[in-house]
């Protein structure tokens, strides 16, 4: 065999954690990254430049977190987190058809009759084309609006695609992979960035390419002792070495921009194709004052149930880790999250989506509004190195496909890593990237260690 040497197409979660698990048994690794940064769909930012105001574009919340291995490495480093989650009590709701506000208790009670629905959701019921044909069973003839929009847009910023194309079981509890309690859900204080830099820093900076866009994976030679990966990238530059992990998101595999040669087998292409990318966006704002919340010490998270119903905007209070760690000051800031089809056009025109927000935010609070110090917007649906957020389980998803977008093939030269190759573990979330990219490493190490005691 050639000398061992992997190049990690990614430098997200995913292939960092590949990195560091290949560094740890000796095995020489590279990341070749397509972005200017580290960290993927992890991507925190300062929203008005004063190191007060840090949130989330990407990926925010860690779910189930006690048992959840990314948190453990982030409390071991001494990063904190803070429960921020919209719930009972700390959440309204504001329905723009009335123009008011729905009272606490018809909210609360919204909430809860969804959480025991969402939970009823067992694959064995059939005759659903999809989900969409489902919450509309479950809403029946006459729903309430806040129930219709809490159900459709709760489903559809967990998944990004469009209740009326997702699978019917794809939300519930059983299918393959989704085994979180959702017992907890929290916000790392100072941003998810902190996972970044733990992931990071044990690596030199001559084993990370940055800016180096990939365009084509190459294997030289049959499967075997004497195979060679080749990564090409668009300016030219080529990279060598026995192994290569890809990490992109299932976006960019969906979208083609990276050939392979010889192509991918029909069984991993069949697979991307019939597992589907969400569309979720967020718009960033941070104020002067938290002028939304009822009580000005006590966050407060609220949405906009829109007319006709669609997955509009959800505002969520973030002020409490917007401070760089705990403790340190911090800017009253809001996310607003929209998803689908919202979420696109939010993409294509950040400034209008913008405009919107700050619209319906005068709307909902007319007496108290003030402009924001600054904003952000998200457009992971446009930039090439994403195409979207996650994958998401369409109607023509089948179990097993996500096991096949993890496979390894070309005799375990080319691995696949990242956040939809999970096997038995947490899809499209921080946790199973982290996860996939043990299992690629573990992957190669175990065939060194075969080949090496033959
Ligand atoms: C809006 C949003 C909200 C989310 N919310 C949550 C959440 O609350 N909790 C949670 O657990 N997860 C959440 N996620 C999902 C989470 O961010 C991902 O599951 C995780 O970060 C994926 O890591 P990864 O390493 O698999 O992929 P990525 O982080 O996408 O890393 C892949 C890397 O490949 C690079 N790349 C792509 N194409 C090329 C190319 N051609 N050449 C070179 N490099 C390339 C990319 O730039 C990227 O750095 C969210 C994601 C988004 C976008």
């Amino acid at each position: 065999m050639t000398a061992t040497r992997v190049l990690i197409v990614g430098g997200g979660v995913s292939g960092l954690t590949a990195a560091n698990r290949l560094r740890e048994a000796g095995i020489e690794a590279v990341i070749i990254e397509g972005r200017s940064r580290l960290g993927g769909r992890i991507h925190t930012i300062d929203v008005d430049g004063t190191d007060t105001s840090w949130v989330d574009m990407g990926a925010a919340w860690i779910d189930d977190h006690k048992t959840n291995r990314v948190y453990q490495s982030l409390a071991v480093a001494g990063v904190a987190v803070e429960p921020i989650v919209p719930g009972l009590t700390n959440t309204r709701a504001f329905d723009e058809r009335e123009a008011q506000w729905l009272g606490r208790v018809r909210t609360v009670l919204t909430m809860a009759r969804f959480a025991w629905r969402v939970h009823r959701l067992r694959s064995t019921a059939t005759g659903f084309a999809n989900l969409g044909d489902r919450i509309g069973h479950l809403l029946g003839r006459k729903p309430k609006r806040a129930d219709e929009y809490l159900l459709k847009t709760t489903t559809e910023l967990l998944n990004g695609g469009p209740a009326e194309r997702a699978h019917a079981n794809g939300f519930s509890a059983d299918w393959e992979f989704l085994r979180y309690k959702e017992k907890t859900s929290v916000m790392v204080t100072g941003g998810y960035r902190h996972l970044v830099d733990v992931l990071s820093a044990p690596l030199s900076d001559d084993v990370i390419f940055l800016d180096h866009n990939v365009a084509r994976i190459r294997v030289d030679g049959e499967d075997g002792e004497t195979s060679q990966v080749v990564v090409e990238t668009t300016d030219g530059t080529t990279f060598e070495g026995s192994h290569v992990i890809v990490t992109v998101p299932i976006g960019v595999l969906k979208a083609g921009s990276i050939s392979f040669d010889p192509p991918l087998p029909p069984t991993k292409r069949d697979a991307i194709d019939r597992v589907g990318v969400g569309h979720v966006e967020k718009v960033a704002l941070c104020f002067e004052h938290p002028f939304w919340r009822t009580k000005a010490n006590r966050p407060l998270h609220f949405f906009s149930i829109p007319d006709p119903i669609a997955p509009h905007s959800t505002f969520i209070d973030v002020s409490e880790t917007a401070g760089a760690g705990p403790g340190s000051a911090a800017t009253p800031c809001l996310v607003s999250i929209c998803a689908t089809k919202t979420a696109r056009e939010s993409a294509e025109d950040p400034e209008q989506a913008l405009r919107n927000t700050l619209v319906a935010l005068e709307r909902m609070f007319p007496d108290s509004y003030e402009p924001p110090l600054a904003t952000a917007a998200s457009n992971w649906s446009t930039d090439p190195f994403s195409r979207g957020v996650y994958s998401y389980q369409t109607s023509e998803t089948r179990r097993g496909d996500y096991t096949k977008l993890g496979q390894s093939i070309h005799g375990g030269r080319v691995l696949f890593a990242g956040d939809s190759c999970v096997d038995g573990t947490y899809l499209s979330s921080v946790e199973g990237a982290f996860e996939s990219g043990e299992r690629a490493a573990v992957e190669i190490t175990d065939e060194l260690a075969a080949s090496s005691s033959h």
